[in-house]
């Protein structure tokens, strides 16, 4: 990146920087990403990407572990891509995402598979593709998963999914450690259901796993969580079930606007501590804070419509682009692309959905006129994976930057797209 960009310290996309008067992704405007590529669109850095992925691999340097994406945090295939060629492997929660991660060119023995609800079409596709571990959630998944692959000759490698019961201590639609939640099995449980795994012919023991939610920003609950665990797993071995691997989840947070996470090294540094001079494989399952802050939602305003009491910015970008304002009530920054001079006005920045929830921040102060183009940052998680083709608005564009080139990742939906699978009555 040239030396003599600018940026604001409060900008959470580290490869996002101001020249020649406008906003650039690594080595390219903005500007000319939505000149080719028109607007809604999504916008990734590779750099931004792999020095995320990066600071996972250093922290676990000379440790036994592989870091698992989350899939459901993006899951493009330019971005599996990325990912597989760093030598991740992926945490999957469908079919659908499995057959993404080995048309990514991800390998089918890193990937594990979370989830509650998994169908056998699932267990069956997942079996023959020959993946690393079934995380399984419940005592009626392990009869379903040993019968499945009693069918197909095959032995399935299973961790439980157990529930720490501590208190992540963040959005509780995105807390799922707790007792009284549809994840994982209860802790106490846990022991007979191994007792119960290790009858069943067709599965292998290989680990456990945790997952206590999500936007964690304070390292210690998940400390917690893993003492829990180690524990667990010594008790276990004391009855002769040995595991070969801890899984503990994802859950790191990111920055959108003044958080303060800590850096993957501290994260992890005292769960590494909880694991000193043990043998057994520890497994990650990041999602956000892998691709949170290395995208972007790129949107033009279309109208200026000042009100009594409000006044809106009108974008082309909304609700169905980018689900978080609405459901979490979330919080993105939002940047001019190119900045006028004159003064600041505040503004609601919405989307043309017919829902007073279709917002995507609120009370912005901006120097920006009709037709400008606006950045939304910290977009890369969660953004285009719970996007949707309400309104009959086709989805986003996406596009990766490394340098000063852009790759078309996903091409815009056509409208004509959307409903040819649909028919009028005879
Ligand atoms: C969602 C999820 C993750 C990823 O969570 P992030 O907060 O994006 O890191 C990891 N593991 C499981 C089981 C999940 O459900």
């Amino acid at each position: 990146m040239n030396a003599s960009s600018s940026r604001p310290a409060a900008w959470p996309v580290p490869t996002l920087n101001a020249r020649d008067g406008g906003l650039w992704l690594e080595d390219l405007p903005l500007a000319e990403i939505a000149a080719r590529f028109d607007t809604p669109t999504y916008v990734y850095s590779k750099a931004a990407l792999e020095s995320a992925f990066g600071a996972w691999q250093q922290a676990l340097a000379g440790r036994r572990a592989l870091v698992c994406y989350a899939v459901k945090a993006n899951s493009n295939l330019g971005i599996l891509s990325v990912f597989a060629r760093l030598g991740a492997g992926f945490d999957i929660v469908s079919g659908g995402e499995l057959a993404r991660v080995l048309a990514a060119g991800g390998r089918a023995d890193k990937v594990v598979f979370s989830g509650v609800g998994k169908t056998r079409a699932e267990m069956r596709q997942a079996l023959e593709a020959g993946i690393r571990c079934f995380n399984v959630e419940s005592a009626a998944e392990l009869e379903h998963l040993n019968a499945v692959a009693g069918e197909l000759g095959k032995l399935a490698p299973i961790a439980l999914r157990v529930n720490p019961d501590v208190d992540p201590k963040t959005h509780p639609y995105i807390s799922t450690g707790l007792k009284g939640n549809k994840f994982g099995v209860a802790f106490a449980d846990a022991p007979d259901l191994y007792r119960r795994a290790a009858a069943l012919p067709n599965l292998r023991i290989s680990g456990v796993a945790c997952h206590i939610g999500s936007q964690l920003l304070d390292p210690a609950p998940m400390a917690e969580a893993a003492e829990k665990v180690r524990d667990l797993v010594d008790r276990l071995a004391a009855e002769g079930i040995v595991l070969e691997h801890i899984d503990l989840g994802g859950g790191l947070g990111i920055r959108y606007r003044d958080e303060t996470p800590p850096a993957v090294a501290d994260y992890l540094a005292p769960l590494l501590a909880v694991f000193e001079g043990r043998k057994e494989e520890l497994c990650f399952e990041p999602g956000r804070s892998l691709v949170g802050n290395a995208g972007l939602l790129l949107t033009r305003i279309e109208y200026l419509k000042p009100g009594e009491t409000k006044n809106f910015a009108i974008v082309d970008a909304a609700m169905n682009d980018l689900a978080r304002p609405a459901l979490y009530d979330a919080w993105h920054e939002v940047v001019a692309v190119s900045p006028h001079a004159g003064e600041a006005v505040e503004y609601d920045i919405v989307g043309p959905i017919c829902e007073s929830g279709d917002f995507l921040a609120r009370a912005r102060k901006l120097a920006v006129r009709e037709g400008d183009l606006l950045a939304i940052l910290s977009a890369g998680a969660y953004g285009m994976t719970m996007s949707s083709n309400y309104n009959t608005r086709p989805r986003a564009a996406e596009v990766i930057v490394d340098g000063d080139r852009a790759h078309p990742v996903r091409q815009r939906e056509a409208v004509a797209e959307l409903f040819a699978t649909e028919r009028i009555l005879p």
